[in-house]
């Protein structure tokens, strides 16, 4: 945390120091709970830790992640507990929680505090604006005024959620080493849909606790069925993924120029298809070690998603060749793009560890990269392959470093013995 830049940390320590002044302060001016609001947060509390110890498991194999995906789902039990309890008791359950997280997937300490904090934020404002609306008249409710009540729990959401987003938002745009975009500091559309869906299980459980607080149980099965469910869409992801290199694998690859080669075929468009291997990649493996032959494929990969246009489709073919979909290129275009990646794979410098552990920079790696277009080399995505295939070995041919487009193939109706 004390490497990143002086405004985050600056930022991070002063939010924090003020949320935990905050804190204390609410909790000390809060009456003491009366009987029913402590069997309420045991409850809760109850409900939250099945919850966690029930999806522990998903949990780790989520800290083991790459990438992070907030699948988050505290607010199921925080978010009733904004709106019922009084606020101390809503600020232990949180304890509580996180503390039962901490054991589950241990992060690093400020990450804890700073989630923590994040959760207690959302929920003492949501509590405060809760109790500003007048607080809950659940028991003696009508038709008419039930939707008064519930569009009061759609507010107070929608500020639980607000509260979320702001703090953590604020906190990423500073904490970014490079331009935050909207997307890595608000997060993305299914993160936030998640998260609104959270907020709205919550909003049910608040109504049962209150209504029928056996019914709780209910929800926490819902939770631990809801916790797996939400893991799908990461899952789906990781299937389409390489996990070495976090561009696409042959299945996630070939999914995209399917879709896009039919869409060529539609409109009459050109596509290019880019096979790059590296040339001598043995030597890295025999000279370096396997890892410093990973680090290479994994900055290859890269760069190839650095080079390319957003619309292009970067892929692992396997081993250390890879494959570039170029929509609507023709073949100067295309031959041009390959003409850039092999001079920018001759300018890598990557640094790496050596056999014994030492740190060495591999240079001057060359690649041969072969060239296929939509319709000048084949119809389907297998003849376009092939023909890409079949240039880089013309490359390696003519002597590695360089690129080869496609032979055309023979026209249609070519008398095939001539
Ligand atoms: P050429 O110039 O003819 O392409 O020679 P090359 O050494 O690049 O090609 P060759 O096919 O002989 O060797 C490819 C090597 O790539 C062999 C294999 O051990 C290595 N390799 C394949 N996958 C991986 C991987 O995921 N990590 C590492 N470190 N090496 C890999
Ligand atoms: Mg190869
Ligand atoms: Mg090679």
């Amino acid at each position: 945390m004390w490497r990143r830049p002086q405004p985050f940390i600056a930022f991070l320590v002063v939010a924090e120091v003020a949320a935990i002044g905050w804190f204390v302060h609410v909790f000390l001016d809060t009456p003491a709970p009366t009987r029913l609001d402590l069997l309420r947060f045991a409850i809760l509390t109850a409900g939250a830790t099945v919850h966690i110890q029930m999806t522990r498991r998903q949990e780790e194999r989520r800290r083991n992640r790459v990438r992070t995906v907030l699948i988050d789902l505290t607010a199921v039990w925080v978010f009733p507990a904004a709106i019922i309890l009084p606020a101390q008791l809503t600020i232990a359950l949180v304890l509580l929680i996180r503390i039962q997280h901490w054991f589950v997937a241990r992060r690093p300490a400020h990450n804890f505090v700073f989630s923590s904090i994040t959760h207690m934020l959302a929920a003492t404002v949501a509590h405060q604006v809760f109790v500003t609306l007048g607080g809950t008249h659940w028991d003696s409710l009508t038709v008419a005024s039930s939707f008064g009540e519930f569009g009061k729990l759609v507010l107070v959401g929608l500020v639980y959620e607000a509260v979320q987003i702001l703090y953590v938002g604020s906190i990423l745009s500073l904490a970014a080493p490079s331009r935050p975009t909207v997307h890595s500091v608000l997060g993305s559309k299914a993160d936030n849909l998640l998260e609104a869906i959270t907020i709205g299980l919550g909003a049910v459980t608040a109504i049962m606790l209150v209504i029928l607080p056996p019914a709780v149980a209910i929800m926490a099965v819902v939770t631990v069925v809801f916790n797996r469910l939400a893991e799908l869409d990461q899952l789906q992801d990781d299937v389409r993924t390489d996990p070495k290199t976090q561009v696409y694998n042959m299945r996630g690859w070939t999914e995209s120029a399917e879709r896009a080669l039919s869409r060529a075929a539609k409109s009459d468009d050109n596509l290019g298809i880019l096979m790059i291997d590296l040339d001598y990649f043995k030597w890295i493996n025999d000279t370096y070690g396997h890892p410093a032959g990973d680090d290479v494929l994994r900055t290859l990969a890269q760069l190839l998603d650095d080079v390319t246009r957003p619309s292009d489709v970067v892929g692992r073919f396997g081993g250390e060749e890879f494959l570039v979909l170029l929509p609507e290129t023709d073949q100067a275009t295309a031959t041009g793009a390959a003409e850039r990646i092999r001079s920018a794979v001759a300018e890598l410098r990557i640094g790496t560890t050596g056999k014994r552990g030492d740190q060495i920079t591999v240079s001057e790696r060359t690649a041969s990269i072969g060239v296929a277009v939509y319709p000048d080399h084949g119809d389907s995505l297998v003849q376009l392959m092939q023909a890409a295939d079949a240039a880089v070995y013309e490359a390696k041919e003519g002597g590695r470093n360089q690129v080869r487009l496609a032979e055309h193939r023979p026209q249609h109706g070519a008398n095939p013995t001539h």
